[in-house]
């Protein structure tokens, strides 16, 4: 056979399904090539777009470490390329929900070579789980996430590494080229710095996970996001990981377990359910009248909704691209409760920031919030934002790394700004409405009108 292997979000040299293919076949080989095709993050956000690059160069230099060389295009070329290289099959992840565009999952892709009589080899890469293993006795997805739990929590079990060499790999492939504007001028070897990262983490901070994960003025989570939305990490490899220091602290250990289980579990319903990409799952919901607000909505976006842990977290999010799992369920109910603005408007700027953004993850984690989805949030449980921020940045650390402008005002003042004006103003010098945004809506009127709207559909 011809093969091209496309090398789509798997960006590690280490425990990578398709070089394991490669290897195993080598016998059936007549050509080989790797190709890596460049997602089109024109549209994202600077940040992610600045990373993304950073991370393939990163790859490319560690394959050429190997003498392996690519060829690199952007994905609108590949179709011409595969057709000049004259192969007969392509070899590509099916399992990846992290890409920018819709366009370059495994779906659309596949469709698009059969057309041209190229035979596709789909290799799960980045799940722990298929969607067959895991269905319920009557044969379909779980819906409630803590029965999906308990049903396949028995099934996360220590596997085999991979075990090729790289010479298998630079042996057999033909040498490919930079065919993109892409300056190859990243010596960083992420794939290494994510693995360190993420020993860091086992090794100091898991333990305090189960019980600080929440906390978002301190730093317990893992990062884990970003390195299995590039496919940095392999999750069978963080799984072993995971089970082979259990024993030291089953109850943190296990916590951590479940979250990443949650992961597998909203790509499973993805799977299944694809249309919840844009739809509702609920279907009662369907036919909701969101608000389409755009004052709002910017004000949401810019972090200047007068709710300074949203402000602070929308903040974070814009020149990071990065949100603690705690804030982004506190934005995304402010955005479809607080303000009634429909969850896919979030759900779409999520993706254009998000570094670590995954489509099943984000889609679910807004109808989460929106009380439209799967084992959603009820509508009748809305967050009260300064709640939250009490709660889970007591001391205001958080929102002063965001907003400075509010550094000297004490905590007890620190949540709730529009209330407190007054002393902000004599006390602190923060005059509300000129130096920082007074609250946009009311909390409690917005969550009677919530609970009205979403009474009507019962
Ligand atoms: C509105 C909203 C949007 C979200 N969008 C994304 C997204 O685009 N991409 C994404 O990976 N996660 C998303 N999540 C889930 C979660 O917020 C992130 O996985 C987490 O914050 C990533 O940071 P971390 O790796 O440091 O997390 P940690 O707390 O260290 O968790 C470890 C891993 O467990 C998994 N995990 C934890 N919580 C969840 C969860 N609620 N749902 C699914 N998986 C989970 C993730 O793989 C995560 O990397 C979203 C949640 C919400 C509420």
């Amino acid at each position: 056979m011809q093969l091209g292997v496309i090398l789509n979000r798997v960006f590690r040299m280490k425990d990578n399904p398709l070089f394991d293919f490669v290897a195993e076949h080598q016998n059936e080989l007549d050509k080989l090539y790797f190709i890596l095709p460049l997602e089109d993050l024109s549209d994202a956000a600077e940040v992610k777009r600045n990373d993304y690059y950073k991370v393939v160069k990163g790859f490319i230099t560690a394959l050429q470490k190997r003498d392996i060389y690519p060829y690199v295009i952007t994905y609108k070329k590949l179709a011409s390329l595969v057709d000049d290289l004259d192969l007969s099959h392509v070899l590509i992840a099916k399992d990846i929900m992290s890409y920018h565009k819709e366009t370059y999952d495994y779906p659309h892709i596949k469709t698009a070579f059969e057309k041209h009589q190229i035979k596709v080899i789909g290799q799960r890469v980045n799940h722990y789980f298929t969607p067959l293993m895991t269905l319920n006795k009557q044969q379909q997805p779980y819906k409630v996430f803590t029965r999906f739990y308990k049903a396949n929590r028995k099934n996360v079990i220590h596997t085999p590494a991979k075990s090729y060499q790289y010479k298998q790999l630079s042996q057999s492939a033909e040498k490919g080229f930079n065919q993109s504007e892409l300056r190859l001028d990243n010596n960083e070897n992420m794939e290494k710095s994510a693995r360190k990262a993420w020993h860091r983490f086992l090794d100091e901070d898991i333990s305090y996970y189960k019980q600080l994960a929440d906390d978002v003025s301190q730093d317990f989570v893992s990062g884990l996001g970003k390195y299995l939305a590039y496919g940095l990490l392999d999750i069978h490899a963080i799984i072993n990981d995971l089970l082979e220091g259990y024993d030291s602290d089953e109850s943190s250990y296990e916590s951590f377990i479940r979250e990443v289980m949650f992961r597998e579990f909203y790509y499973i319903l993805m799977t299944q359910y694809p249309e919840t990409a844009t739809q509702s799952f609920s279907e009662k919901y369907r036919n909701m009248q969101w608000s389409y607000n755009q004052s709002h909505f910017k004000a949401w976006q810019q972090g200047q909704t007068g709710y300074p842990i949203v402000d602070a977290a929308m903040k974070k999010l814009n020149c990071t691209g990065y949100m603690h799992n705690r804030l982004r369920m506190v934005v995304s109910q402010f955005l479809t409760k607080n303000l009634f603005i429909d969850w896919t408007w979030g759900e779409d700027y999520f993706r254009k920031y998000l570094i670590d953004y995954d489509n099943a993850s984000n889609v679910h984690g807004w109808q989460w919030s929106a009380s439209t989805g799967t084992d959603a949030a009820p509508y009748f449980r809305m967050f009260n934002p300064i709640r939250q921020s009490e709660r889970f940045d007591a001391q205001g650390y958080f929102i002063k790394t965001q907003l400075e402008i509010l550094n000297e005002v004490p905590s007890q003042y620190i949540h709730n700004p529009t209330k407190h004006k007054d002393k902000l103003k004599e006390n602190y010098n923060v005059e509300i409405g000129k130096d920082y945004p007074e609250a946009i809506v009311n909390h409690k009127h917005s969550r009677d009108y919530v609970m009205d709207k979403f009474k009507q559909f019962k």
